[in-house]
């Protein structure tokens, strides 16, 4: 490879990079060694770069577009800075490895949508005189003067070798001439021997004094000026390779390293090669999104959807009060719940302050799946039974006891069928289900098939451990549950001895608008509720009350330790998301949108055929489409068209259901008014516009 031109070393490193390979042979191993092997490093300069005696000077964020000289004919890039070093100064000034330095929009390359601006170096800003040290014994691989405007002046490239002989390469950029006018290719170079000194502006191609270090796995076939310092975002994948973090031998105590923001192709690639494959994205062409404020999310160009489906960020995407909260905490302390915490205190108080007075026992936990294993757990404790009744269709969590129980995924794609432990209630879908609408008692007649199921569990000597189901079907269908059903299953269940839990993971925290919880509009207390999704705002937290004997029962003599379960930072972001709620009326606004959007649903049900039904409850709402209302034939595809052009609009949804055909809508609570008429109007026009 090595007698190569470079243009064909890049093309042939680019195709091994993209085939999932390193970008040659030696880089796994070097990576290695250099992680093993990076105390041995000496200093390359007299100056301390630990956290007290380093500053970041952030070029990616320099005013609008300060352009090269030549193009904007100033002398701005250096007097820019010279401007950021007093600033920083006393400290000595760090340019970042990464940054996307829209600086050297060179004028000697047109202006095309890839340019070449990713700072593989870090510079390292220092006074003209300044010497440099090697880091590690070396040979001088090649050495030059570019004497060209914002060039690099005076240039050594090192070579040093690992213990078993693989080569790399060290460069510094911007020495001043006359310091390395005695050295020769081929020389050796002791470690801590001085290389040169730092240029003065004049004869540095016009630069601040600074040193540019580079890392070097492969020298690409290039001659000395041809060296690059700053490559293409789009071929980062390679450069990365080539070109690696220096300060894995520099050791600046400080975020020397920016992100580089890449395609949406080039994450795509990255998720493919390195990301378990059961993990998917929406979309057909996915979206990138860099940033959430309130109710919208904002691609990489900057363009904002209005997220209608995001129950997660219950009080608004990166609510600042609650980023404040994290911040602040995480800034002071995150430990475990084996100290007192003022936080903890606080939040299991006012978390029993919301619930019903029976539920006055909290666990903390980390994600919906945790707390509904955990309520499993507490119920088997307290019954010693194991049988399980579920909802058809429900979805309780990720981990194997919930697979077990959610037969979304055992009944779905991949899943093994039912375990012999678990019992599945009919869906009480007054919609499309055996018992519609209009007909009697369809609540506590849909609960008659669980109290079949626990009827034909005693017949063969077992007993019902729990009946788990959310306040509103969700992977279900978005249903809300029909008067008297919860009431009369939880009867039935408990009738033999078996436990009731509420599953208002999704449901939960306010967005019924009408209570606190779904189980509430159903007039029932479980015996055990579990919550996740909004109770964190985004952050993972998540939360199991259930009534003190029952707490009794589980607390055996065995430890139940949750390494972050309950620690300051989850607790004081739990608490900023119950302040914002009430602080910004969002029960209120609950309700208030939730009618809104079923009426405007409901509306344009009159105009579109395609709406068989819209139901909800508060801000969980779902709207069901078909091809024909009599038969109520689902219209999967229908509902695909118009969630993909909904978001080519600005509008981002999912569908759910067993069939897959209904509009899922649980956008963030703090949503407008002005948001949902546009919701309406929006989806009004895709459906014309699909003749829907
Ligand atoms: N219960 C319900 C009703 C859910 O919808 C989910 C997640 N979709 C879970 C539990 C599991 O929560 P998590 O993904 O946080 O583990």
């Amino acid at each position: 490879m090595n007698a190569a031109k470079p243009e064909q070393l890049i093309a042939e490193m680019l195709a091994r990079v993209h085939a999932g390979l390193p970008a040659h042979e030696h880089v796994p191993h070097l990576r290695r060694w250099l992680d093993f092997n990076n105390h041995r490093f000496g200093p390359v300069l007299r100056t301390p770069l630990d956290r007290a005696h380093v500053a970041i000077m952030d070029a990616a964020d320099h005013p609008a577009k300060l352009t090269h000289p030549s193009r904007n004919g100033g002398e701005n890039l250096t007097a820019w800075w010279l401007q950021r070093q007093r600033e920083v100064a006393p400290r000595t000034g760090i340019g970042r490895y990464c940054e996307d330095r829209g600086i050297y929009d060179h004028p000697d390359e047109p202006r095309d949508e890839n340019p070449r601006k990713i700072h593989h170096a870090i510079d390292i800003f220092e006074p003209a005189g300044t010497e440099i040290f090697a880091p590690y014994p070396a040979m001088v691989e090649t050495l030059g003067v570019d004497t060209s405007r914002h060039g690099f002046g005076g240039i050594v490239v090192l070579r040093h070798e690992t213990d078993d002989g693989v080569p790399f390469w060290t460069l510094y950029g911007h020495l001043a001439p006359g310091s390395i006018a005695g050295m020769k290719p081929g020389q050796r170079i002791a470690k801590g021997d001085v290389l040169g000194v730092l240029a003065a502006p004049a004869e540095n191609g016009d630069w601040p004094p600074h040193l540019h270090f580079q890392l070097m796995t492969h020298l690409m076939g290039w001659a000395v000026l041809d060296i690059i310092g700053i490559s293409w975002a789009s071929q980062w994948e390679l450069w990365r390779e080539v070109c690696p973090d220096p300060n894995i031998i520099l050791g600046i105590e400080a975020d020397c390293a920016a992100p580089v923001a890449r395609k949406p192709e080039q994450l795509l690639a990255e998720r493919k090669r390195h990301l378990a494959p059961s993990f998917s994205l929406a979309y057909e062409t996915p979206l990138k999104i860099v940033r959430g404020a309130g109710c919208h999310l904002f691609d990489e160009t900057g363009r904002a959807y209005l997220d209608m489906v995001n129950n997660v960020a219950h009080v608004g995407h990166s609510h600042p009060r609650v980023v404040k909260a994290a911040t602040q905490q995480m800034r002071a302390l995150n430990t475990n719940s084996r100290y007192l915490h003022d936080n903890l205190a606080s939040y299991i108080r006012r978390l029993a302050e919301i619930l019903p007075p029976e539920l006055s026992v909290i666990y903390l936990v980390n994600s919906g799946s945790e707390a509904n294993d955990l309520a499993l757990r507490l119920a088997h404790a307290h019954t010693k039974a194991r049988d399980v009744v579920v909802v058809d269709h429900g979805y309780h969590g990720h981990l194997s006891s919930l697979i077990d129980i959610s037969p979304y995924k055992f009944d779905g794609k991949g899943g093994e069928g039912r375990p012999g432990h678990t019992w599945v209630a009919e869906m009480p879908d007054p919609y499309r289900g055996r018992l519609r609408k209009g007909d009697k008692d369809v609540g506590p007649a849909y609960a008659d098939s669980v109290s079949t199921l626990v009827m034909d569990m005693v017949a063969l000597g077992r007993k019902p451990m729990a009946f788990i189901a959310e306040g509103v079907q969700g992977c279900g269908g978005q249903i809300p549950f029909p008067h008297g059903y919860l009431a009369s299953a939880y009867a039935h269940v408990r009738r033999e001895g078996g436990l009731c839990i509420a599953d208002e993971v999704q449901v939960g925290f306010g967005r019924v608008g009408t209570h606190w919880w779904a189980f509430e509009t159903q007039d029932v207390v479980p015996d055990i509720v579990t919550m996740g999704k909004p109770i964190g705002a985004g952050h993972p937290l998540a939360a199991v009350a259930t009534k003190p004997e029952i707490a009794a029962s589980f607390a055996n003599g065995m430890e139940y330790f949750n390494t972050f379960g309950g620690n300051p930072v989850s607790a004081a972001i739990g608490l900023a998301v119950l302040d914002v709620i009430r602080d910004e009326r969002l029960l209120h606004n609950a309700r208030a949108r939730g009618v809104q959007l079923m009426d405007g649903l409901r509306l344009l049900a009159t105009r579109h055929r395609v709406i068989g039904d819209v139901r909800g409850l508060g801000l969980f709402v779902g709207a069901e489409f078909v091809k024909d209302r009599d038969t109520l034939q689902p219209d999967a595809a229908g509902l695909k068209a118009v969630i993909e052009a909904m978001k080519g609009a600005g509008v981002l949804l999912s569908s759910e259901g067993p069939h897959n055909n209904v509009l899922k809508i649980k956008p963030p609570l703090v949503i407008s008014e002005a948001d949902c008429a546009h919701f309406l109007s929006v989806l009004d026009r895709t459906l014309r516009d699909l003749h829907l």
